[in-house]
């Protein structure tokens, strides 16, 4: 996969989703951020590739999460994860996993030491990732939005279950 440039991700990444999309411009940052955070318009994006009235309609209409006004998002980091987590999940074509895991996993995350509301110089960019600043929804050991994450399946746990070696604190195994 390619390497991700840390100095300009936004921009980087709204060039790959449009590849991926098979289109020649660049996708808005609204567009990226909000398939980021929202798998149903990811998806819808991808399936409209050959439809291109319904895609620039999708284009022009990403689902309205919107950041504080002149607020950019700055850590390249916190971006490179997502993008990085976008683009492994791109590749399955945006599967998601069973409710029943999706609930476990989200079950094992809210006992989990390492929740946590976004951090305030964040804020504006969690908000478009869809987690607001006041609610514990974040994953101190990533970065992630845990309820966008969890949905992944090409996503995991980074943390070890101190009661049972060799899975996560999401009860899976841990890879070799
Ligand atoms: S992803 Fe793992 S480490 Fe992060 S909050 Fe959830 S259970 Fe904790």
């Amino acid at each position: 996969m390619k390497e991700i440039n840390t100095a300009h991700p936004l921009e980087e990444q709204c060039t790959e989703m449009a590849a991926i999309l098979g289109l020649e411009e660049p996708v808005t940052e609204q567009v990226l951020l909000s398939a980021l955070a929202n798998p149903v318009y990811a998806h819808n994006l991808l399936v409209c590739r050959n439809a291109p009235e319904f895609m620039q309609q999708l284009l022009k209409n990403p689902p309205k999460i919107v950041a504080e006004e002149g607020v950019v998002p700055s850590t390249a980091t916190l971006i490179s994860n997502a993008a990085k987590s976008f683009a492994r999940w791109a590749a399955t074509g945006f599967s998601t996993v069973s409710n029943e895991t999706y609930e476990r996993r989200l079950s094992a995350c809210d006992a989990c030491p390492d929740l946590n509301v976004p951090p305030p110089k964040q804020g504006a960019l969690y908000k478009m990732m869809g987690a607001k600043v006041d609610e514990r929804k974040v994953c101190r050991k990533c970065g992630c939005v845990v309820s966008v994450k969890a949905r992944r399946n090409t996503d995991t746990c980074p943390e070890p279950d101190p009661q049972r070696p060799g899975f996560n604190r999401w009860q899976e195994p841990i890879p070799g």
